[in-house]
């Protein structure tokens, strides 16, 4: 037999930074959701053959309805995540020799939905420290490039924000220089939409993809997918043995508690987006207090979004001679109920301030300013 483990949770009660997690936690709703439709394919009770047509429990309302509103699309589809959308609509508008413009801020699994969708992949250039910018104009010579010698760009990727640095580029300005060239954009919004208001109409893009386990507080793994109707027929293909199939949805996608979660959070969802500019203000104080202590916000400055990227030269200086290394920042962070900041990290980390109150900001650089004070 082997060893019991324990299967409780050891984070409980401690404020959590992690960029990560910020904006997975559950609503009271979404966890009774979570509890009521565990059983494995519990939402299939009523299914009409296809899982956007289940009417009980009202998925059909959520899929044909309030995703597409909220997303400013044509059409949706709930997905298992942000990568499987990303990689569904890759999939769909894959051709033999073709590739993928991206931004070089990009998160890893664009890259491996274009591997796996068997395109190339061209990475526009991102500026040095401590902005990390991408230029929209690094599109325009990109597919210029391209377009000259003949190779065949299938689609363009904008992260909005990147998962590093939470920059947010002006992806009007992007969708407007992909259209010139007749190449569809996607916006990756895992870490936007379910956070700030996102119109993938306002901006002129062609497909959004977004994360319910990032950003709309869903257990997941679940994702939405947002589609123009120009890509609508490409995109949602029917089988032709299964004509109630779509084929890059492998047939259903969500089919359990993940759907449901997402679900019965979203109309706090909706209603959280309408509060991003407090969110940000938040982020803007958190910025200013850690360069106070010495520790700088990388990126965008002032920043847009909630996930920051951190120099802490200050910590990675006690880190040389502390007792416990590098993990002291870990450790005395755990001792003041603090998670989110990975075990071993001193020199820089990224951290969420997302849906956290003033009192836990002031809590959280309170503890900085003592770890900073006290250690030796
Ligand atoms: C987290 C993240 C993803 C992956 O999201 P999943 O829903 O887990 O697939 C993709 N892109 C960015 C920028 C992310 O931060």
């Amino acid at each position: 037999m082997a060893k019991k483990t324990s299967l409780k949770r050891s984070t409980h009660g401690m404020i959590n930074i992690d960029p990560l997690q910020r904006g997975g936690i559950l609503t009271p709703k979404a966890r009774e959701a979570l509890a009521e439709w565990g059983d494995g394919y519990s939402i299939c009770d009523f299914c009409p053959g296809k899982l956007e047509e289940i009417k009980k429990p009202p998925i059909h309302n959520f899929v044909y309805d309030d995703l597409p509103t909220f997303l400013g699309v044509d059409h949706a589809r709930v997905t298992n995540g942000a990568r499987e959308s990303i990689f569904a609509v890759m999939h769909a508008l894959s051709k033999k020799d073709g590739c993928v413009v991206m931004d070089g801020n990009a998160h890893y699994t664009s890259l491996v939905s274009a591997e796996r969708a068997g395109l190339s992949i061209s990475q526009v250039p991102v500026s040095d420290r401590p902005e990390y910018k991408i230029d929209p104009e690094g599109y325009a010579d990109i597919l210029e490039k391209k377009q000259n010698s003949g190779e065949k760009v299938v689609l363009a990727v904008l992260t909005y924000p990147d998962g590093n640095y939470g920059n947010i580029v002006d992806a009007k300005k992007v969708s407007t220089i992909c259209h010139e060239y007749e190449v569809p954009l996607l916006l990756n919004c895992a870490y936007s939409v379910g956070r700030m208001p996102v119109s993938a109409k306002d901006l002129g893009v062609d497909f959004i993809a977004g994360s319910g386990h990032k950003s709309m507080a869903a257990c997941g793994p679940v994702g939405v997918l947002g589609i123009s109707e120009q890509y609508h027929d490409l995109t949602l293909k029917r089988s032709a043995y299964n004509k109630n199939k779509e084929i890059e949805l492998l047939g259903c996608t969500a089919r359990g508690a993940t759907i449901m979660t997402l679900i019965a959070s979203f109309p706090t969802v909706v209603a959280r987006v309408a509060e991003w500019d407090h969110e940000v203000k938040k982020a803007r104080w958190f910025s200013k207090a850690m360069g106070d202590l010495g520790m700088h916000q990388m990126g965008d400055n002032p920043h847009n979004h909630d996930l920051m990227f951190f120099e802490t030269p200050v910590l990675y200086e006690i880190s040389k001679h502390a007792k416990k290394g590098r993990f002291f920042l870990y450790k005395e962070l755990k001792k003041r109920k603090i998670h989110g900041i990975k075990s071993g990290l001193t020199k820089y980390f990224k951290l969420s301030t997302y849906g956290l109150s003033d009192d836990d900001l002031r809590y959280v650089i309170n503890a900085f300013d003592d770890i900073i004070a006290t250690t030796v």
